[in-house]
């Protein structure tokens, strides 16, 4: 049987519904779009969220999904993928659950470079509890839920995810579905830790940041867009020698430097890429059989006796120190 888009829509409803015109309808649309493209079945796939918002992403698309806790989908989402790394694994975060409660796991899943996609709702608000300011919102900020101006900086999530060592960097925006599909698909095919920052409008508590002011510069002298895409001015993100260190260095500088472009010119698309081991490749070189058996397709017991079926001794003692 042919694979439908509609197959990744489900039909219970969650029982917490996002605001009519959120960003994050716009994300639900480019991922579903891009596992329907990438002709990846929903039982192939496994969801993570936090909390907040995005939290409730797994019940408006019908893969597996798991709710976890605040700050938490990327430990589950590496722990899953370890376990069968023939899974798809995605994991989501807003602002607040990923760069600010979550911020640890962040830094550390860029080094591993197992291969998941952390899809990653920023609207420089925790909206769920309605509006506070999350770790993107910038110095002396003010949205309408706070009584003052931001005493905080903002932290920048590209350059944060390039100095981890996430070997795919990217922003999409969640309003134009059909460019950030395509993101997303590339993040998918990536082989390694994929991230993309998705400027994420939040119609109920950002009134700064709009749809409106995403897209369009309007004033006495200029009708322009604020939006680029990085990939319409000849930028080139892909690393094409892993081997040549000076080629890293230099993709990687002008992934830095395009990061800090955020005011009248805000770039979207791909800023980095580049292909080495993934740390499952890694594991499979210290155990040969760790792709044909991985720790999840194992059988552990007798399916009739029901006694183990390996004798852990030898392995404990081994790690008796
Ligand atoms: Fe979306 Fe904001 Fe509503 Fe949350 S509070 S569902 S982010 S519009
Ligand atoms: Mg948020």
């Amino acid at each position: 049987m042919s694979l439908k888009l509609s197959d990744y829509r489900t039909k219970v409803p969650p029982t917490t519904q996002w605001c009519p015109g959120c960003g994050d309808f716009g994300i639900l649309s480019a991922l579903s779009q891009a596992l329907f493209e990438l002709n990846i079945e929903p039982h192939r796939v496994v969801i993570f969220s936090g909390i907040g918002c995005s939290g409730r992403f797994p019940h408006y698309i019908r893969t597996y999904g798991v709710h976890t806790l605040h700050g938490r989908p990327l430990p589950a989402a590496l722990g899953t993928k370890l376990a069968n790394p023939h899974l798809e694994v995605i994991a989501v975060s807003g602002d607040g659950d990923g760069y600010g409660i979550g911020a640890g796991h962040f830094s550390n899943a860029g080094r591993r470079n197992i291969d998941v996609t952390y899809l990653l709702f920023n609207n420089e608000v925790y909206g769920m509890t309605r509006g506070q300011p999350s770790p993107t919102l910038k110095l002396n900020m003010k949205t309408k839920a706070m009584a003052f101006p931001n005493i905080n900086d903002g932290v920048n999530p590209i350059a944060w995810a390039l100095s981890c060592g996430y070997t795919f960097v990217a922003r999409g925006y969640a309003y134009d579905t059909r460019h950030l599909k395509e993101i997303i698909k590339k993040a998918i095919i990536h082989k390694g830790a994929a991230v993309v920052d998705i400027l994420q409008p939040c119609v109920t508590y950002n009134d700064i940041h709009t749809k409106e002011w995403y897209e369009w510069i309007i004033d006495s002298e200029r009708n322009m867009k604020r939006l680029y895409k990085l990939e319409e001015t000849g930028y080139d993100y892909k690393v094409k020698d892993p081997t040549n260190e000076e080629e890293v260095i230099r993709k990687k500088s002008q992934a830095f430097e395009k990061s800090y472009e955020w005011g009248d010119r805000i770039p979207i698309g791909i800023f980095y890429q580049i292909e080495i081991s993934t740390y499952e490749e890694r594991i499979s070189q210290r155990y040969k059989e760790y792709f044909t058996k991985p720790p999840a397709l194992q059988e552990i017991e007798d399916p009739v006796t029901k006694s183990p079926k390996k004798d852990i001794s030898k392995l404990l003692e081994s790690l008796t120190v």
